[in-house]
């Protein structure tokens, strides 16, 4: 148990380096990946680590592809670029938490509950990176009214089939230690369920704000310098504490649907 702590060190370790220097993460975003991975590492070896894996690679890539498009938008956004410490912990916190609870139990007991929390992750990030750049109509999950892109809430087919290519991708990556279509079907549809969850709580009671000097509506809390009005939403509810609902529902939504 030790050699595996130690393990999850040096790969959490070269994880971090790489990431910081690819600008995926910020220094405290990198700090908390390190962390992250010797727990997952630690506790799971690769059936945990290789899901979670899957996720970061592919989302950070996702994140970092078609910039421009996104530039246009990314003021609507919280935040953007590099990930720091809240953002990592926000999608990785409740598989962190899993990995830990899992030490006592025999692997498959809360492995299906971890995968669908980071295919909820992924669905999540893979939707919002693949539907900021369709083309297509934007609608708010509540009131199924067209909305501007990058808006909280907002969901499209493409995004939401782009997050369930997320979901199904982070399945697969699993797949060797679960075995089971069952299962994987499971972790699918709880990921997606996580996302859509997402999606609700980002267009009802997330933060909004207004901004008082260009008139935008924006997740910011400053805006052209100054700070922003709150127009919508619980002021402490923000973007991060969201997608960490979205991580909670998804292991939650799995746990029904088993
Ligand atoms: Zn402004």
């Amino acid at each position: 148990m030790p050699d595996q702590f130690l393990l999850g060190g040096l790969f959490g370790l070269l994880v971090a380096v790489i990431s910081y220097a690819a600008r995926f993460l910020t220094r405290s975003g990198a700090l908390t990946t390190f962390m992250l991975a010797v727990v997952v590492y630690g506790f799971g070896a690769w059936a945990w680590t290789v899901p979670i894996v899957t996720f970061f690679v592919t989302s950070s890539l996702l994140s970092k592809s078609g910039r421009t498009r996104k530039l246009q938008i990314n003021e609507r956004f919280e935040k953007s670029g590099a990930r720091d410490w809240a953002q990592v912990l926000a999608n990785g916190g409740v598989p962190g938490i899993l990995a830990f609870l899992s030490v006592s139990l025999p692997i498959q007991e809360l492995y299906p509950f971890y995968l669908a929390s980071v295919a909820a992750a992924a669905a999540d990030t893979w939707g919002t990176e693949i539907g900021v750049h369709a083309r297509g109509r934007v609608v708010s999950i509540v009131t199924l009214k067209t909305v501007p892109s990058g808006t909280s809430g907002g969901i499209s087919l493409t995004g939401t089939l782009g997050g369930a290519l997320g979901a199904v991708a982070v399945a697969l990556s699993g797949y060797a230690w679960y075995a089971e279509i069952r299962i994987g079907l499971a972790v699918v549809v709880a990921g997606i369920v996580g996302s859509l969850a997402d999606s609700l709580l980002g267009a009802t009671v997330q933060a909004r704000f207004h901004c008082p000097v260009c008139g935008s509506e924006t997740e910011r809390t400053e805006h052209c310098g100054r700070a922003a009005d709150l127009s919508g939403g619980v002021s402490w509810i923000r973007n991060d504490l969201v997608n960490a609902a979205c991580t909670f529902v998804g292991a939650l939504a799995a746990w029904v649907l088993m």
